[in-house]
């Protein structure tokens, strides 16, 4: 994906500023962004899928303007797939129809299209026998298996994370993250927000990092990882890393 803004920002009514006016343009097929708690990510996710507007400045996706109108916005959001930090599954469907749901109510596929692929995404995902679980009665890890399979079903050209293994216990993070790795080499483009350092560094192409609001550094994975510049990004790592074996 191309991605591109210029003077991106946001200020929360009281008139904080969450994310400060930052630019960004390049060719990127996997992107983790990083950084610590209450830095910004969510939020820059969040406009970057049409979820929440900027307070200024503009972004595009290949090219494509994010829209201001409610309508235009919807066409912009089919495009990409969302997954969140706690499936936001819909607890009184089975896994199933949470994404059938989709599909024919939002992607104008038949009942029988959306069951059809469905069907094909829950065997994919090892989730064959599941199909008509609610999601109290499914594993974190199936859970996020399901949000994932849901996403993804009407084939957007770009999958949004937002920390989607953080609620996960351990065992669990690396099934979902082997999913998305394997998305990867499908040639599905990806943002990801992540604590998962193991991930942002092998897995992705690029990483940025994001602290107060701030796009502080950006560069291949192994330039972040390896050879971070500023004290705010040495220390974030240091402290990740105090506990390392
Ligand atoms: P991160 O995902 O990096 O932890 P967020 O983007 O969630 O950070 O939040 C950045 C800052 O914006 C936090 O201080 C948070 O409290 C604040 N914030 C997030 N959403 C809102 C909102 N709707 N109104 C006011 N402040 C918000
Ligand atoms: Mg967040």
């Amino acid at each position: 994906m191309k991605l591109e803004f210029h003077g991106l920002s946001k200020q929360f009514d009281q008139g904080r500023v969450i994310l400060q006016p930052m630019d960004f343009c390049d060719e990127v097929h996997t992107l983790a962004i990083i950084g610590p708690s209450g830095g910004g990510k969510s939020t820059l996710l969040r406009i970057i899928g049409g979820l929440l507007p900027p307070s200024s400045g503009t972004l595009a996706i290949n090219g494509e303007e994010l829209p201001k109108e409610e309508e235009e916005l919807q066409r912009y959001r089919k495009k990409l797939g969302f997954v969140f930090q706690q499936g936001g599954l819909f607890r009184h469907l089975s896994a199933r129809e949470n994404i059938v749901l989709p599909l024919t109510k939002v992607h104008g596929y038949s009942e029988a299209e959306a069951g059809e692929r469905a069907d094909e995404l829950l065997e994919r995902f090892g989730l064959g026998a599941d199909g008509h679980k609610k999601p109290a009665a499914l594993s974190g890890g199936q859970q996020q298996r399901v949000a994932i399979a849901r996403a993804i079903a009407a084939k957007p050209g770009i999958l949004l994370l937002d920390e989607p293994t953080s609620a996960l216990d351990p065992e669990y993070t690396t099934e979902v993250l082997d999913i998305v790795n394997e998305l990867k080499e499908e040639g599905l483009d990806f943002i990801i927000v992540t604590h998962e350092m193991g991930f942002a560094r092998h897995a992705c192409e690029k990483a940025a990092f994001l602290c107060e609001g701030k796009l502080m550094e950006y560069g291949s994975s192994s330039e972040i990882f390896d050879a971070p510049k500023s004290e705010q990004l040495k220390n974030f790592l240091g402290r990740l890393l105090e506990w390392n074996m």
